[in-house]
């Protein structure tokens, strides 16, 4: 990690989702919190993920599975509609 104040929103998004399968390195985990802590899209972004994970949680806990994750698919439209959404972003 070359700069802990030189994190791209792309890489914070990358470290989040490695979090998600290994620890990160004191100076990954420090990255991407002064990232997240400075930067208003990731801020946004990580308060989505984090309401989505505790709603998943919480249904998990109130009906025992997550099944319905497995059956859960977005339409063509909608992923077509998040793609370009995406590509018109100006996340760095
Ligand atoms: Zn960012």
């Amino acid at each position: 990690m070359k700069n802990i104040f030189s994190l791209s929103c792309k890489k914070a998004a990358q470290l989040y989702s490695e979090s998600q399968e290994r620890n990160l390195k004191v100076a990954e985990l420090m990255a991407l919190l002064v990232h997240r802590f400075v930067c208003g899209p990731c801020q946004r972004f990580w308060n989505q993920v984090f309401f989505i994970e505790n709603v998943t949680r919480q249904y998990v806990q109130d009906f025992g599975s997550n099944d319905f994750l497995h059956d859960a698919a977005l339409s063509p439209q909608a992923s077509d509609r998040i793609k370009k959404s995406l590509e018109g972003s100006n996340f760095s």
